[in-house]
């Protein structure tokens, strides 16, 4: 928890994207190929044992980790992304956000009953966006569904992780 080349890597981009807004910005992680290892790894050991079968990345910082992940743990990988990008038919779900509002969605056929969901994001601020995707994974009743984010918000009166049911396993891998 809280690795200090990963809290030393990390770019702090202030009023972006709108004034007030401390972005935490990733780029600056998934550019170097040492903190890659640190959060892959990070992720490996927690996860490792859960049988997770399905890792759900949301769009697009989710993308980078997460399908790497589901390489390391043998599952596969379901993207969860913005209204109007996945081809297919989809479930919707539209949620606010720390900045603006959104819709996300999710192929119909990403997920089955036996499945051990993983989700993945960047970045737990309010729990808005992750809220919206768990709501859509739960509407296919897979067995299990863990949650995990690099990085978790606390400041500023934020606890995005009250927002998820109590029996949910929630992890981050820095906590700011
Ligand atoms: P929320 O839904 O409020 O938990 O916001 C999380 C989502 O918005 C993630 O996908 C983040 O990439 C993005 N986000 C929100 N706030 C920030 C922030 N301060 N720095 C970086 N990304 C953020």
């Amino acid at each position: 928890m809280n690795n200090e080349t990963l809290l030393k890597n990390l770019r702090n981009i202030p009023n972006f994207p709108i004034p007030g807004i401390q972005f935490k910005d990733v780029t600056t992680l998934f550019k170097s190929n040492e903190c890659l290892k640190i959060m892959l790894n990070e992720l490996y050991e927690i996860y490792k044992d859960k049988g997770i079968t399905k890792v759900v990345g949301i769009e697009s910082r989710g993308f980078v980790l997460g399908a790497a992940l589901a390489v390391k743990l043998g599952a596969g990988f379901v993207m969860c992304r913005k209204q109007g990008k996945l081809p297919a038919d989809t479930l919707q779900e539209t949620y606010m956000k720390e900045y603006g509002k959104d819709t996300i969605e999710i192929h119909k056929d990403a997920i089955e009953e036996k499945d051990v969901v993983l989700l993945h994001d960047d970045l737990l601020a309010t729990g808005g966006s992750m809220k919206a995707a768990y709501n859509l994974v739960k509407q296919f009743n897979p067995s299990q569904v863990y949650i995990n984010f690099i990085i978790e918000l606390n400041g500023e009166g934020l606890n995005g992780r009250e927002v998820f049911d109590k029996d949910c396993e929630i992890s981050t891998l820095l906590r700011i």
